[in-house]
């Protein structure tokens, strides 16, 4: 399986990837560890990430961003509508009343679905990895911000399926942190101390999101999260955005808001302003030249005035913070450390908010931009069985509680309770029973709206079936599985009927109806209730082990000291109705156009790039026939080969500006089949002395050894032998000076009389032939016998080839394969 981390982030994405035992973030084809969250729409293909973000000005009505915030929403919904006023692309209803947007695309309008623009962002950021790790890539963890709800969160798990990945946990960007963080500071705390606590803050493009974690060494438990997604980066760009509009307005009378694409380069230098600002607090310039109807603008801001005007955003910071600290009841003094990430937490006036709220200086251990990402690659590397990571577990909250609400018997009307609250632990699963006799729907909700930055509370319905009265005509029990998954989204998982079998006496066991009827969790009881809910609260809630073990079990329920019941239980299919839920067949048919785009980006590409092998070929031949082609050909095939290379280019403005693939293919072989020859003599001249060269040397070695051949060193050599050599040498002297001469007198503009490959070839000729012979080894004298010593070899005699080997050097070096295959990557740090 593929171990990959994926932030998805509101204005950029990284990807990080555990390779060679460590996580690394790895970079795109532009050796850039940023993918812009950008998607253009061409008459041919989409570009995603930089490709896409350098049309942002060019072809802006097709050229998405900013589109994260769009996932789970209706289009109706009030917050897509104001927001679709500031966008510079069209925003379009989808059939299933979801947001889509609307783009020109192969020529034709099309509206895609938000799950289908992060679908075709992830596919990049599936490549990038891909090529990273030289081999496909399915599983994955992906991060969402903490706040967003279920629909939001399923429309992104679409979105993966999309992209052909396999979502194991999408997991919150400050718990993708805290888990980064977690593994930096592995020691954390020391045996004897109490859990440390620390504050992560995250501030992005789209919201800032603060939680806070405990850590007991490798336990890290989330113990509340705040956010406001209202105060992201992108709200200092739009305060920059209104200003210099309005000042443009006045001093240039340009109604900037009505130029989609001077507004899209306003947001560009507003946002290095920006950035600008955060290191230096003098006056900046802002110059945009031929900004609107031909006028160049101009202004400056220095940091000062800038903060005065975000003075209301600013004064958000705290918000999430007080509001994380009220939750826990900790104290500023029990905070260990205040970690920041995100692009937009390097704005100074943030940092100066949030150090002084908690009295202390801020901490930035990780890397501000890629630590979600590294955070979600440690979570995929600790779902992976491939690879050890040193025991870490993680424990994640509910944001905003959840209650379920019921239709109970004929004469209660409607009843509800909360599964989960806020804060409490996820994943999570817990049992729920019911007393019914018939089919019932279960309506899962968030109980606290105005916490929501969400309009609908509603997370759907579920319609427990086959639900059928015990054979005596009582409600049957079921048990109904509630759970909030490692994606934070909210089910019901499972659902199922007790029958009540005959006891061994043949009496029927009675059942504990009335304790558990819903009755007790009718609202308007609820207070007169309250003691007795509480004490019947562990009949109805079995918390099961399964993903928190950590949690202490709930009190089993008084049946378990009952006498044994036979019981059977069977299963019951569960009717799910759930908010902006792609159907199967959607999401199938978006899953096919995906890879039909695919395949269209691909055939566009290598389209592209045969045209650019021909545009690169006349180039570069041209350059080369008046420079060190030169000498390689005649006039006269020098001018045609000319007149031909400039035809080329001239058809390739012309006709030959969109042309198939194949058409590009067939004209570069055209034009090679002049230049080749002319290229081949030039690399012949070139490569040809050294040949020779090597040749020339290799004689002159064997003439040396037949001219010593009388000498004590060679006088072991077999006298015909040599002479054999001494012919071998001689003919190929002669082959040699006869090919040189030859080839001196010819012109160059003419085929060679010998390849480079044909003097390499006699060379080796000579070798195979010579080599033997004369490199035979001079028989060993034997030492006389008194003169060897007991203790040890011979002088000289060291290391001589009889000497055994030391069979521990000798092993190969894949002796400790098999332990090694065995062991696992360890999990580090890089
Ligand atoms: P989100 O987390 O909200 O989905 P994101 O992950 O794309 O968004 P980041 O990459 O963390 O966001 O941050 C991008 C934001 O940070 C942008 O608004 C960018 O302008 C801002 N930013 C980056 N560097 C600086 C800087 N030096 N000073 C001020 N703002 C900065
Ligand atoms: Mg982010």
């Amino acid at each position: 399986m593929s171990v990959v981390g994926f932030d998805l982030g509101f204005q950029s994405c990284y990807v990080a990837v555990a390779r060679a035992g460590g996580i690394e973030t790895v970079a795109n084809e532009y050796s850039d560890r940023c993918t812009p969250s950008f998607v253009s729409f061409g008459p041919r293909n989409r570009s995603i990430g930089a490709a896409a973000k350098s049309q942002v000005v060019t072809n802006c009505k097709n050229t998405v961003q900013s589109f994260k915030q769009f996932h789970g929403r209706a289009f109706s919904d009030s917050y897509v509508q104001s927001a679709k006023s500031n966008l510079v692309y069209d925003l379009a209803q989808m059939p299933s009343g979801s947001t889509g947007i609307k783009v020109m695309y192969m020529e034709e309008e099309r509206v895609f679905s938000i799950e289908q623009v992060t679908g075709m962002l992830l596919t990049k950021l599936k490549e990038t990895a891909e090529s990273a790790l030289k081999k496909p890539v399915a599983d994955c963890v992906i991060s969402v911000p903490s706040y967003f709800t279920d629909a939001e969160r399923r429309s992104v798990m679409d979105a993966a399926q999309i992209a052909g990945l396999n979502c194991l946990r999408l997991m919150n960007e400050t718990t993708a942190v805290t888990l980064a963080y977690g593994i930096y500071k592995q020691d954390l705390p020391a045996p004897e101390e109490k859990p440390r606590i620390v504050v992560f803050v995250d501030l992005g493009h789209s919201g800032y999101q603060v939680s806070v974690c405990a850590f007991n060494k490798g336990k890290l438990k989330i113990l509340a999260t705040a956010f406001d997604s209202e105060l992201g980066g992108k709200d200092f760009d739009d305060i920059l955005v209104n200003h210099f509009c309005e000042e443009f307005g006045k001093k240039y009378k340009l109604d900037v808001k009505s130029k989609p694409r001077a507004l899209v380069r306003l947001y560009q230098e507003c946002e290095k302003l920006k950035k600008l600002m955060s290191a230096n607090s003098s006056d900046l310039p802002l110059n945009i030249e031929c900004f609107m109807n031909d006028i160049d603008v101009s202004s400056k801001l220095n940091r000062g005035q800038f903060e005065e005007m975000c003075a209301g955003l600013l004064a958000k910071v705290e918000g999430p913070l007080r509001s994380v600290m009220e939750q826990t009841k900790l104290k500023k003094e029990d905070i260990y450390a205040v970690e920041i990430v995100g692009g937009a937490s390097r704005i100074p006036a943030i940092k100066e908010r949030i150090s002084k709220f908690f009295g202390k200086e801020l901490s930035t251990t990780l890397n501000a931009d890629e630590a979600v990402a590294r955070g979600c690659a440690l979570q995929c590397a600790i779902l992976s069985p491939a690879f050890k990571v040193r025991e870490f577990s993680i424990t994640d909250v509910v944001p905003y509680s959840i209650s379920l609400k019921w239709n109970s018997a004929a004469e209660e009307g409607l009843s509800d309770c909360e599964v989960f609250p806020k804060n409490h632990a996820a994943p999570f699963s817990k049992v729920l029973t019911f007393y019914r006799k018939e089919p019932f729907t279960l309506e899962a909700y968030y109980n606290s709206p105005k916490e929501l930055p969400y309009p609908s509370a509603t997370i759907g319905r579920f319609l427990i079936q086959n639900v059928v009265p015990q054979a005596s005509g009582e409600s049957a029990k079921v048990k109904v599985k509630v759970r909030v998954n490692v994606h934070g989204v909210f089910s019901v998982s499972s659902a199922s009927l007790v029958e009540v079998l005959k006891t061994a006496e043949g009496e029927e066991q009675p059942t504990q109806k009335a304790v558990c009827h819903s009755r007790m969790f009718f609202p308007t009881l609820k207070q007169q209730y309250l003691p007795r809910l509480k004490s019947f609260s562990s009949l109805l809630f079995q918390t099961t082990t399964e993903d928190a073990k950590q949690e202490k079990k709930n009190d089993q329920p008084p049946q378990a000291k009952k006498p044994k019941v036979k019981t059977k239980t069977v299963e019951l299919p569960i009717e799910n109705n759930l908010d902006w839920q792609l159907s199967s067949e959607v999401l199938n048919m978006f899953v096919e156009n995906e890879g039909k785009m695919i395949m269209q980006d691909k055939l566009e590409k290598e389209r592209n790039d045969a045209k650019n092998n021909v545009e690169e070929y006349v180039y570069d031949m041209r350059d080369k026939l008046h420079g060190v082609l030169e000498k390689f050909v005649n006039e006269a095939d020098r001018d045609t080969f000319s007149l031909k290379l400039e035809d080329t280019e001239n058809w390739l403005y012309e006709d030959g500006e969109d042309q198939q693939k194949q058409v590009y293919i067939d004209k570069l072989a055209e034009l090679k089949k002049m230049g080749q020859p002319i290229h081949e003599r030039y690399m012949e001249a070139e490569e040809r002395p050294k040949a020779f060269e090597d040749l020339g040397r290799q004689i002159q070695m064997y003439m040396k050894i037949i001219e010593a051949y009388k000498d004590e060193q060679y006088d072991h050599l077999d006298e015909l032998e040599v002479t054999r050599v001494d012919k071998h040498v001689n003919d190929a002297m002669v082959w040699m000076n006869s090919k040189m001469n030859q080839q001196n007198s010819q012109d160059l503009t003419l085929d060679p009389v010998v390849k480079v490959e044909e003097i390499k070839a006699k060379t080796k000729e000579i070798y195979s032939a010579c080599n033997p012979v004369v490199s035979k080894p001079k028989p060993k004298v034997e030492p006389p016998k008194e003169e060897k010593t007991e203790n040890g070899p011979v002088n000289g005699q060291e290391g001589t080839e009889n000497q055994p080997c030391n069979p521990d050097k000798a092993m190969p070096a894949g002796t400790e394969q098999e332990t090694a295959e065995n062991k696992l990557p360890e999990m580090d740090i890089d």
